[in-house]
């Protein structure tokens, strides 16, 4: 029996490192679970631990380097005698794992994106089927992730998702109901919904997107109070959710819409399915039913084929739709996706500064924004409290990616994951600033 197998009886200490986006994370914290269960003890830190995973990116380029980082830096554990099993999934393992095995031989396995039963195995303990639709978070514990489908069936020119986490797959709702019921009952008081295209829900179930049945099922669910819907395709967007988030109280008055580019001749080079006129006319549709709505969107600077009036193309919508979130990637020119044949002619410089004068302008907007809402009460979710600083979220706010609410306040009581009213009394670009109302 080898060394790990045997500490694996006295507990063996395992650390997981997850990268990459809260998709990813969910297969985290579905592994931990797992871990949990087969009495392995999880611990914090890589050097202390005998047996690492890693759950690879493998998106965008900084993406990329970010995980290769990571993994050279448990190879030197494992290199030092002190880890005595390193074994890597995810994105990046199911993309390059030929490439990978012949380049960190110190690796023990790769495995691709949910290849729980493998990696378990690896280990030398099983995966237990009674837990499926179980998860050990690693978010605050009011809050979670909702992964309702994996894969994606968009012909995006740009994007190497579909190629790693294949077709469109929905998670069946009554899987989706059980599993946040089951997070309702461990205290999670706000479900944010995930998957590479939320919208499509359904579609390959049925043949109908059903994403407005789906919230509408998840709002009976007692204990949750926040539900929030990110990644919304916009091409064939369901109307009917509209209307749903209008008129649900539980659903966050919030969308993610990633739009990627306005410029007729980029999205169509980026085949997004979508013409400028759609956009702006789905987005003038969305704002028109629910007023008070956040839209939150994504961008690419430096595609390919952007030019300099395309670029224009792009401030000009940012100023006309004003979004109340925003963030902007450059372009990574990704092997196998179609638009790899266009090269990479615009230079690296160039993409970042397109990007800089974009998120400059955001700045601006958000500002505007936010101190229109002063002197305002707005309702919060505090998620953290740092020496005499809560931090607070509202509605329109996802964890780590929006603004946030700082409370100053001396009163010990104020509990993380509880609700309160604030007092908006000063603002900066991304953060309000307030107090409680009694
Ligand atoms: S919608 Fe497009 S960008 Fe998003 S995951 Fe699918 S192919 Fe990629």
């Amino acid at each position: 029996m080898s060394t790990v197998k045997k500490k694996i009886r006295n507990r063996a200490k395992v650390n997981l490192i997850s990268l990459g986006c809260s998709k990813n994370l969910v297969d985290s914290e579905v592994l931990l679970r797992q871990f949990e269960a087969n009495n392995l003890k999880i611990v914090d830190e890589p050097a202390e631990s005998e047996i690492i995973v890693i759950n690879t990116c493998g998106f965008i380029q900084d993406a990329k380097d970010e995980s290769l980082q990571t993994i050279l830096e448990a190879a030197k554990l494992k290199e030092s005698g002190q880890l005595q099993k390193l074994l890597v999934m995810g994105c990046l393992s199911q993309r390059y794992s030929e490439e990978l095995k012949k380049e960190i031989p110190e690796v023990d396995g790769f495995f691709g994106v949910t290849d729980y039963n493998s990696v378990l195995k690896e280990i030398g303990v099983n995966f237990k089927y009674d837990l499926i639709g179980e998860r050990k978070l690693t978010t605050p514990s009011h809050f979670a992730y909702l992964k309702i489908s994996e894969g994606c069936d968009n012909p995006c020119s740009f994007c190497a998702i579909p190629l790693m986490r294949g077709v469109h797959k929905s998670k069946p709702q009554a899987k989706i109901i059980s599993e946040a019921e089951h997070l309702a009952n461990q205290g999670v008081k706000e479900l944010i919904l995930i998957g590479q295209d939320t919208t499509s829900y359904g579609l390959d179930i049925s043949g109908k997107r059903e994403i407005a049945k789906l919230l509408q099922s998840l709002c009976m669910i007692n204990g949750i109070d926040w539900i929030r819907l990110m990644y919304a395709y916009p091409t064939q967007f369901p109307l009917d959710v509209l209307d749903i988030i209008a008129n649900e109280e539980k659903i966050c008055k919030y969308i993610d819409l990633p739009v990627q580019h306005i410029s007729d001749e980029i999205l169509k080079s980026m085949r997004r399915g979508i013409s400028k006129r759609k956009t702006y006319e789905l987005l003038e549709t969305i704002k028109n039913k629910i007023p008070n709505l956040a839209l939150r969107t994504t961008l690419i600077t430096g595609y390919p084929t952007e030019s300099e009036k395309c670029f224009n193309e792009l401030v000009e919508f940012i100023n006309q739709i004003r979004f109340d979130r925003l963030g902007v990637f450059t372009y990574s020119r990704e092997e196998d996706t179609t638009a790899f044949e266009l090269g990479d002619p615009i230079p690296d410089s160039t993409k970042r500064e397109r990007r800089d004068l974009i998120m400059e302008l955001q700045r601006d907007i958000s500002l505007s924004k936010n101190r229109l809402l002063e002197n305002s009460i707005v309702n919060v979710i505090v998620d953290e409290k740092i020496n005499s600083d809560i931090i607070a979220r509202t509605e329109k706010d996802a964890p780590e990616i929006d603004n946030e609410v700082i409370i100053t306040s001396s009163d010990n009581n104020i509990d993380i994951g509880e609700f309160y009213s604030v007092e908006v009394t000063d603002s900066t670009e991304y953060e309000l600033y307030g107090e409680i109302v009694k």
